[in-house]
């Protein structure tokens, strides 16, 4: 068997994705790697096809529980023989795995790094025959990364411990220049084979949405998308509590997650959304680690994240099938506070000393600035997002609604200049504020207080509204001629690049969303870019024919007690109805349908396909092919 032979047989799959292949040779030849790929790009297959392929057992270090149980039920399911060995086990489970593996039971281990210096799995592993170690996560052993974990570091001495130094591969979705300098240099991995696919996840379209009421917005959203499954974040545990009560009202099958609830209604509530029984998920940011769900059909933020780190992270879980899938943010300029108020509010890390306590901080204000950019920004939302994260992206792409809709135009030259020299008037100590209120010439107690009334710029943009004002300001954020600084006061100063603007004619252009008509709100921009959604590929037969594929998965799901998308994807039911397979070999031609998965359940589908057609070919999708 060769890694094509692996991939077709256990996983289903024809080809490779970008990065994939690369990482994999490199593996298979003895190096060490490490990826670097956006979730949803496919780590997974590029260790466990070599797994299968080495003539040990590979050992996966991942930080979280309910990660492992899921790729290892996923592996099962395919045929691999692998199992996890973590704190959900109980003593005796854990050294009968051991015992298990030991006799050389599984081709794949997944291990939580605590488990690493225990003495029962240390003497396991100096017997064993390890071909491969293979770090998840990776970015938790650098103290620079986000979720720094101290128990990634005993990796290390773990391996030092071995007989015989296995291959080590190492993944991650985030890593900054430093972090990955981190991850080579602590893991010790030996001139690794360093590969970075884009962060650009193509099949993702991004929005930023600022409805009046967000409530009647979600609801409607999800009327028109009933049977998808979907995630709506919130920021705050209030907010969740009270969008789930609405949404149940509105008989609308949902769940919810935060840290309020106990231990058992989380667990409940998820299993729920990963079965499908409740598709749409109400929670706080503290859902989703290591949630796998491939057919989240969309993300909405109820509320705008406290960055875009936050941001991508989150959004990312959506379309991890690579079916396309929506990420909305409704944005509200209250969402700026309430988020102002969470940083202020956040929890002290006692190790920090005042300095340090000082850089995050600012820091923190920092990345909350070019979160509240995005949402302000009238140019390419991907492109802004990739450009944040360090990558080029095309200034247009197609498939974010900024790309898709159409703006009036507005030149605003010349009150961004009177912007200016009222900035400059005050001598740049006030926040946005005071400034608009008093370009505006409002006459409320804290202008006066202020002495703002006696300076030329009061009043010098009347009849202009406030909020008017405040949108160019917003504009001149976004575009670099203003910033504000990073402390509570959030005071607007002027940039260099302001100071040189007439030098070099620069002109200040406000972009304004077009207004649609009310009735097809929406609908025209997502039409461009929904390709690859169900309803655009299936005719009305063909979406018949997979509700009942999906009834039948359901079926099987319970029988098995297994999420559906672990028994086979939305893809690979839509793929059926374009194929219409009616023999095994037809069926293996199926993306997913790989050898192990038709011999479990391949005939029941067969069934289902030959009793819908009556055996009877016909074209279910539209298009030519
Ligand atoms: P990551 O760990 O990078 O977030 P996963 O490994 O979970 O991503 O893969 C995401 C999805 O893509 C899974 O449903 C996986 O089965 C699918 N996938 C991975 N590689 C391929 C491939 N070569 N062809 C088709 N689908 C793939
Ligand atoms: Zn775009």
């Amino acid at each position: 068997m060769d890694k094509f032979d692996v991939l077709k047989k256990y996983f289903g799959y024809s080809g490779f994705r970008e990065g994939q292949e690369a990482l994999i040779d490199g593996i298979l030849s003895g190096r060490d790697v490490l990826g670097i790929m956006p979730t949803g790009a496919g780590k997974s297959i590029c260790y466990q096809v070599p797994a299968l392929l080495f003539p040990g057992i590979t050992l996966v270090i991942s930080p979280l529980i309910s990660l492992m149980k899921d790729q290892v039920q996923a592996l099962n399911q395919a045929g691999v023989h692998a199992a996890y060995i973590n704190s959900s086990l109980s003593e005796s489970q854990i050294s009968k795995a051991l015992r298990l593996a030991a006799a050389g039971q599984y081709k794949i281990i997944y291990v939580a790094p605590e488990r690493l210096e225990t003495y029962e799995f240390l003497s396991f592993a100096k017997g064993a025959d390890i071909s491969m170690l293979t770090v998840d996560e990776a970015h938790c052993i650098s103290q620079w990364g986000q979720d720094f974990r101290p128990s990634y570091l005993k990796i290390v001495q773990f391996i030092g411990q071995l007989g015989r130094r296995p291959v080590i591969s190492a993944f991650t979705a985030t890593a900054t220049e430093t972090v990955k300098e981190d991850i080579v240099c602590v893991l010790g991995l030996q001139e690794p084979d360093v590969l970075v696919t884009g962060f650009d996840r193509k099949n993702l379209y991004f929005a930023v949405e600022t409805p009046r009421k967000k409530d009647s917005y979600v609801i409607n959203y999800i009327g028109e998308h009933v049977s998808e499954s979907g995630i709506i974040y919130c920021a705050t545990r209030k907010n969740v509590d009270a969008l789930y009560e609405k949404l149940c009202a509105e008989g609308i099958q949902a769940a919810r997650y935060h840290a309020g609830l106990t231990g058992e209604e989380r667990k409940q509530n998820q299993e729920d959304f990963i079965y499908d029984t409740r598709p749409v998920m109400i929670a706080t940011n503290a859902f989703g680690m290591g949630i796998d769900k491939s057919n989240v059909r969309y993300v909405i933020h109820y509320n705008m994240p406290q960055s875009l780190e936050n941001y991508y992270q989150e959004a990312g879980r959506a379309g991890r099938d690579g079916g396309k899938a929506e990420c909305i943010l409704l944005y509200s300029a209250q969402d700026v506070m309430i988020n102002r108020f969470l940083l202020d509010n956040k929890e002290q890390n006692g190790e920090y000393t005042a300095e340090e306590t000082e850089a995050v901080r600012e820091r923190d204000e920092e990345r909350l600035k070019k979160m509240t950019y995005y949402c302000m920004t009238p140019h390419c939302l991907r492109e802004y997002i990739l450009r944040y994260f360090g990558e080029k992206g095309a200034a247009y792409c197609g498939n974010c609604l900024n790309c898709l809709r159409e703006f009036v135009e507005e030149d605003v030259t010349e009150t961004a200049m009177r912007i200016l020299s009222c900035i400059r008037e005050v001598r740049q100590r006030y926040g946005i504020n005071v400034i608009a209120g008093m370009l505006a010439g409002d006459d409320r107690a804290k202008l006066r207080e202020y002495g703002m009334f006696s300076y030329r710029s009061y009043g010098i943009l009347k009849p202009m509204r406030e909020v008017e004002i405040k949108q160019i300001i917003n504009q001149m954020l976004v575009e670099g001629l203003l910033f504000v600084t990073n402390d509570k006061y959030a005071i607007l100063k002027i940039t260099e690049r302001a100071e040189i603007m007439s030098e070099n004619d620069e002109r200040v252009i406000l972009r304004k969303p077009k207004e649609e008509p009310k009735a097809e709100k929406g609908a025209a921009g997502k039409k461009a870019s929904a390709g690859t959604r169900r309803s655009d590929i299936l005719n009305s037969r063909g979406l018949e024919l997979f509700e009942q594929l999906r009834d039948l998965r359901s079926a099987i799901a319970k029988e098995e007690n297994m999420p559906p998308y672990i028994i086979f994807a939305d893809k690979t039911l839509v793929d059926m109805c374009v194929r219409v397979p009616f023999d095994k070999k037809e069926m293996l031609k199926v993306t997913g349908v790989g050898e192990n998965k038709f011999n479990r359940f391949g005939e029941r589908f067969l069934s289902c396909i030959r009793e819908y057609t009556g055996g009877v070919r016909e074209k279910f999708y539209f298009g030519e092919e």
